[in-house]
């Protein structure tokens, strides 16, 4: 069964649920994404900077399926910020994942401290949109005063912001300003990922009682009830695992449905705290890793 598409602000579909491959070594890429591929996901989240494009490229042309079944999104790195640079890295990412278009191509972080690198890059998104390279272009990690300074200048609206959101981490001002804008929320660590081990949360979400209540009335995990709290509210998300069980119940996640007083009892368990490095925190001279070209 084709998985549910969300409509993006540009008229293309995008499947709802996506597969995430951050930390997913490169060595074990390739099997995680060809595992996803075959319990049904269309929807690949990679980014240059994870190092494992190669890996997710291999597992798509070995699995036989057409590329117009596929929706593949990455991202540019900072270093790679400014408009001939983005450019180039478009040509490197794209090289690597072995396709010549890019469904979904985002920013990875704003770089706060040279904005003008990244409206530069941000240009070279629109370019290759109109070139016809990538399908759609968004941005990723963009706080509210981020997104309204791009939207000053954008010719193009971004399609979406990937950004934290897990029930202890929930950003709704922030999903607001999307909605107002029509730009899709997408959630990374949409279980929570990063509060498995953050010293900051005292617990990890999944071992919440409230979402455990919950999952156990519908005979799903917490992970479940986590993706279909987001699905549900209109977020698009891209879970991780590289686990073969893991993957396949994180798929299983639209024959069920949250009611409106469970949906609430998740939000009240927002605590405004975020798992992730504070985006005006990413600095080039503490991330700038170079790219490499193949
Ligand atoms: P997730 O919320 O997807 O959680 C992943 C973690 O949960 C892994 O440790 C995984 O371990 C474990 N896990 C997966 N499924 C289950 C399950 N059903 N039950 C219990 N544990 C489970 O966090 P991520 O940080 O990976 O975020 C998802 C994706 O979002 C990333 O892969 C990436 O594509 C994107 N992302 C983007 C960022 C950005 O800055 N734009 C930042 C972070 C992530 P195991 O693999 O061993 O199963």
């Amino acid at each position: 069964m084709p998985t549910p598409t969300l409509r993006l602000n540009n008229g293309v579909a995008m499947p709802t649920l996506g597969f995430g491959v951050f930390q997913t070594p490169p060595e074990e890429t390739t099997a995680a994404v060809a595992e996803a591929l075959r319990v049904g996901y269309r929807h690949i989240d990679t980014a240059a900077a994870y190092g494992n494009e190669r890996g997710v490229g291999e597992a798509l042309s070995q699995s036989g399926l057409r590329r117009d079944e596929l929706f593949v999104e990455t991202k540019i790195w900072i270093s790679d910020y400014g408009y001939d640079e983005t450019l180039h890295s478009f040509d490197k990412s794209a090289g690597k994942l072995g396709i010549d278009q890019i469904d979904l191509l985002i920013l990875h972080q704003p770089l706060p401290s040279a904005f003008e690198r990244t409206l530069g890059a941000y240009r070279a998104l629109e370019r290759l949109l109109a070139d016809g390279r990538v399908r759609a272009i968004g941005v990723s990690n963009f706080m509210p005063p981020h997104l309204e300074r791009l939207l000053e200048v954008a010719q193009v609206v971004p399609a979406v912001n990937q950004i934290e959101v897990h029930p202890y981490f929930q950003q709704r001002q922030l999903q607001a300003l999307h909605a107002r804008h029509g730009i899709v929320t997408q959630a990374w660590a949409p279980i929570g990922g990063i509060t498995f081990y953050r010293p900051g949360f005292s617990k990890s979400t999944l071992e919440d009682p409230v979402i455990l209540g919950i999952a156990g009335s519908h005979g799903k995990s917490a992970a479940q009830v986590m993706l279909r709290w987001a699905i549900q509210q209109g977020r698009s998300v891209i879970p991780k695992s590289v686990r073969p069980a893991r993957i396949a119940e994180n798929f299983a996640v639209f024959d069920f449905d949250l009611s409106a007083d469970e949906l609430s009892a998740i939000d009240a368990l927002d605590t405004t705290q975020r798992g992730g490095p504070n985006p005006e925190d990413v600095t080039l001279e503490k991330f700038g890793r170079v790219i490499p070209e193949a």
